[in-house]
Formats: structure tokens, sequence, C-alpha cells
């Protein structure tokens, strides 16, 4: 039998540059695919969250947690809000192509059947699936810690880049 792959890692991490965002990611084809979220995900499938796609990452990012310095690129504190692993319910860069694509969140807050539609250019819309993980409870209110610290955004800015960065894997924050 031919070996399962390897499962795709996503992650959501809550960042406060020049406004506060939730950037959400998708590894596909050796990257992370990445979408800011200005709300925040929603477990309401009623409520379609603004995503507007940016410029990919390497997965290694996907734990990084801590402080980038101002003036750099993406200055202000990122969190890693949620992780875990994704699988799209199709071949994933096609989907992306196509501007419309289903998948399954298996996270420690968001879980289920999720879509991410394009609308026009790089603007897209995330929107919660309905299945028993779906919720009208604020999930980013509820849940405002680090998956990784269990820290708020303002204790991970006081850490500054030090303790909290050896979380990270090294990689220049973005
Ligand atoms: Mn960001």
């Amino acid at each position: 039998m031919p070996r399962a792959p390897r499962a795709l890692t996503f992650v959501v991490q809550k960042h406060r540059a020049t406004a506060l965002h939730y950037d959400f990611r998708l590894e596909s084809a050796g990257v992370l695919r990445s979408w800011a979220v200005p709300k925040g995900p929603s477990l309401d499938p009623k409520v379609k969250r603004l995503a507007m796609q940016v410029e990919d990452h390497p997965l290694e990012y996907a734990t990084f947690e801590g402080v980038i310095p101002a003036g750099e690129y993406g200055g202000g504190t990122v969190m890693v809000w949620d992780i875990g692993t994704w699988e799209p319910a199709e071949d994933a860069e096609s989907a992306f192509r196509a501007g419309r694509i289903g998948f399954t969140l298996r996270g420690r807050k968001l879980k289920g059947a999720w879509a991410l539609v394009r609308t026009r250019g790089r603007q897209w819309l995330l929107m919660k699936s309905r299945d028993r993980h779906a919720s009208a409870k604020d999930v980013t209110l509820a849940k405002p810690r680090s998956v990784m610290s269990r820290r708020l955004l303002a204790g991970i800015a006081r850490v500054g880049g030090g303790d909290v960065a050896k979380a990270a894997t090294g990689d220049p924050p973005r």
C-alpha cells in the first residue's frame, strides 16, 4: 500500500501590526498560502469573513511567535492563535486557481468543514460550513490565548522577541 502523505499544516497567527488581524495560512506546494483576515475566523456559517490573500510564507514560519521589530515587514506582535492540520476536499492548487476550495481543519480551536471563495483579485471570503463544529460563539473572544505559550498578545509583546522567539524556528520573522 502506498504510504499516506504527511498531513498538511495550517496555522492562524494573530498579528498586531498597523492594524490587528489574523493571518490564516494553509500549507500547499511546499509553502504556506496566506490570507489576512481582519476580523478573524467565525464559527457561524452565516458569517463570511473578508480574507485578503497575501504573499506565501515559508513552512517554518508556522510556529513563529514573538515580536517583529518596528520598521521591518510585518512589524508588531505575532501569536500562534491556532495550529493543526488541514485536508483539502480536492487538489488544493487547482482549487486555489479556480478560486473556490472546501477543506477540513483539525486545529485546537478551528475544526470541521470550511471554505474559501475568491470574490475578485486577491479578495476572498473565509466561511465555516455547516457541521457539528459550527457555533454562534465568538471564538476569537472566547479563546484569545496562544496555543503555544498560553499568553495573550499583550503578554507576548511584553516578553518581546527574547524568550518567546526561542519557540520560533530561527527563520527571519515576517
Ligand atoms: Mn500579518
